[in-house]
């Protein structure tokens, strides 16, 4: 359903993405690892052209997008079928946990007012913030934030969420809470892709492993593969690091 085919992305004199090739399937949940500066980041960024790359294709179902000019109806399109869950939430700190969750719908998807309302609310439920809709982030703690950036997320119904170290930014006791509604949602059958250090949560959720390093993709497999019997010496030194 997603393809990245040749993607290339340099930063000055710093090719941080090498033709990446990546296809995944409806409802796959695909985790990315690696080190620090590996890349990891910007393919995300690059799938929904909040990066463009220098050169390849990202497809989504019957939609490609090429290169670093595409069209602008093209780049719309694109991030119709997309959603990204950020590190640091990306929340508007004057709008309430509901209005955050609506602005997608109302703004992007030009949906209804009332509708936009319905939908967000039954999203906050889903996350568990039935009763934090009128909160404003402040009044919320990281997790929460993050729950909403998650509902914000689902409400916009992509056809894959992108998901940049959605935990990273939390401290270590609300981590628990998002990853296990990431978990749910990924039950549902959501196609996800997500960068992140969690190796619990990438060996009990993840359909499929993906290590990059040096801005390639080093090597891809289910997870029991790729923590317990590696193929490459990079992979294997990565992950006696973290584990
Ligand atoms: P990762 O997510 O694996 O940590 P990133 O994709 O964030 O890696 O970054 C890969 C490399 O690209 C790093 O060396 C980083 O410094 C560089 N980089 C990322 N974004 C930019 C940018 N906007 N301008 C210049 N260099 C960048």
């Amino acid at each position: 359903m997603i393809q990245l085919s040749g993607l290339s992305k340099i930063f000055g004199s710093q090719q941080v993405l090498k033709e990446i090739n990546l296809s995944v399937d409806k409802g796959e949940v695909v985790v990315i690892l690696g080190p620090s500066g590996s890349g990891k980041t910007t393919m995300l960024r690059c799938i929904n052209y909040l990066e463009r790359p220098d050169a390849g294709e990202v497809r989504i179902g019957n939609l490609a997008v090429r290169g670093k000019h595409p069209s602008r109806r093209d780049i719309h399109q694109l991030r119709q079928r997309t959603a990204m869950v950020f590190q640091q939430y990306n929340l508007f700190k004057h709008r309430t946990a509901l209005e955050n969750v609506m602005e997608g719908l109302t703004v992007v998807q030009r949906i209804p007012h009332s509708e936009a309302r319905e939908i967000s609310a039954r999203m906050l439920e889903k996350v568990g913030l039935g009763s934090k809709l009128d909160h404003y982030p402040g009044q919320l703690s990281g997790g929460q934030q993050q729950r909403v950036g998650i509902a914000r997320a689902l409400a916009l119904n992509p056809e894959v969420i992108l998901f940049d170290e959605p935990t990273s930014a939390l401290d270590p006791e609300l981590v628990g809470e998002v990853l296990e509604v990431i978990r749910r949602i990924a039950r549902e059958g959501i196609t996800m892709i997500v960068v992140t250090h969690e190796m619990g949560f990438a060996r009990d959720v993840a359909n499929r492993v993906v290590f990059m390093d040096g801005g390639v993709i080093v090597e891809e497999g289910q997870p029991e593969e790729i923590f317990q019997r590696p193929r490459e010496e990079r992979t294997r030194q990565f992950l006696q690091r973290i584990m």
